[in-house]
């Protein structure tokens, strides 16, 4: 077995996504500066980012759009652009765009998507129309915006893909998809095995849906892990000293801290256990620990920086 055999074999087994070391310049702009992540096979991967930092680039590396101007990018142990027939006959892709050839009908599109996909599977195909509400006969141009997304979310899930890509999948749609529908088919996925990968700004969706994170800020992997563990590994803990401080006495592993005199609230990364030995050192007590939420965790890690 040659070594690039094995190393497929291997992706197959534990990741469906093996990014090393990527970087991709547009002009001066640095939109992803040596990005190194993996995407286990199975769950759901939420990618959180602001506006530019770089997550619609990362995915469409993924999907072969862009080559990898350094470093690499493998889908099922494949490179994306040198294999696009490999790779992109087993990803669902739902672009930022929306992009959707505006002259068809719902119905031709369904059709016309179907003779791409060799598992296609027209029953789901139908259900998914009636779920999402959508008219055979509606032309896609006439599609309103909310309409273009659910007929976007069809086309990428029909043929039942290994990866579900989904950039931005939220934006468009109204509450009610958002929440039941769009939540439950992500689930269903990963509870069939496959792998979903999202962007969103929207956190406490990306908090409700996803088994692991990353957050991306200006074109760097800020923080990525498993949510659980993300969750266990940031404290707000508001300590107490014997004697009033003109100001917060540095704390190991502290972000950022407020208050005043003898009572100061800190925000920490590390375990709970590190945390509090860490504030007993400088001679205070813990009076409250509470872990945060994801918004707060996002905000304390590009901060980080
Ligand atoms: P948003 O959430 O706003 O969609 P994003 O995280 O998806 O943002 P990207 O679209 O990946 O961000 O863009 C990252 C950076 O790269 C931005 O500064 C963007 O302007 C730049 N960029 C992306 N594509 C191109 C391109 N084709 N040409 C020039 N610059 C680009």
């Amino acid at each position: 077995m040659s070594s690039r055999d094995t190393h497929s074999e291997s992706t197959s087994l534990s990741n469906v996504v093996e990014i090393h070391r990527l970087s991709r310049r547009f002009g001066v702009k640095a939109a992803l500066d040596d990005i190194s992540l993996n995407i286990p096979r199975g769950g759901v991967f939420g990618l959180i980012g602001g506006n530019g930092a770089g997550k619609t680039t990362l995915l469409k590396h993924i999907l072969g759009m862009h080559y990898a101007q350094s470093g690499s990018v493998q889908v099922f142990g494949l490179d994306p652009v040198a294999n696009p027939v490999g790779v992109l006959g087993r990803i669902g892709y739902m672009s930022e765009n929306r992009d959707l050839p505006n002259w068809m009908k719902v119905g031709d599109l369904l059709r016309y998507t179907q003779a791409f996909f060799p598992t296609w599977d027209a029953a789901y195909a139908s259900e998914l129309c009636d779920m999402f509400d959508l008219d055979r006969k509606s032309r896609v141009h006439h599609l309103s915006r909310g309409q273009r997304a659910r007929a976007c979310l069809l086309v990428a899930l029909a043929h039942r893909p290994e990866l579900l890509v989904l950039d931005e999948p939220s934006s468009g749609l109204d509450p009610v998809v958002r929440r039941d529908i769009l939540g439950a088919v992500i689930r269903t996925i990963a509870d069939e095995g496959r792998t979903v990968l999202f962007s969103s700004h929207l956190l406490d969706e990306v908090e409700r849906v996803a088994d692991r994170i990353a957050v991306i800020h200006q074109g760097k992997v800020q923080l990525t892990g498993s949510m659980d563990s993300i969750k266990d590994s940031y404290h707000r803990v508001t300590v107490r000293f014997e004697s009033p401080r003109d100001q917060a006495p540095s704390l190991v592993g502290s972000i950022s801290h407020s208050g005043g005199g003898n009572e100061w609230c800190y925000v920490c990364c590390g375990q709970r256990e590190q945390v509090h030995r860490a504030v007993e050192a400088i001679g205070a007590s813990v009076v409250e620990d509470s872990n945060l939420t994801l918004d707060d965790i996002f905000v304390a890690s590009i901060s980080q920086n």
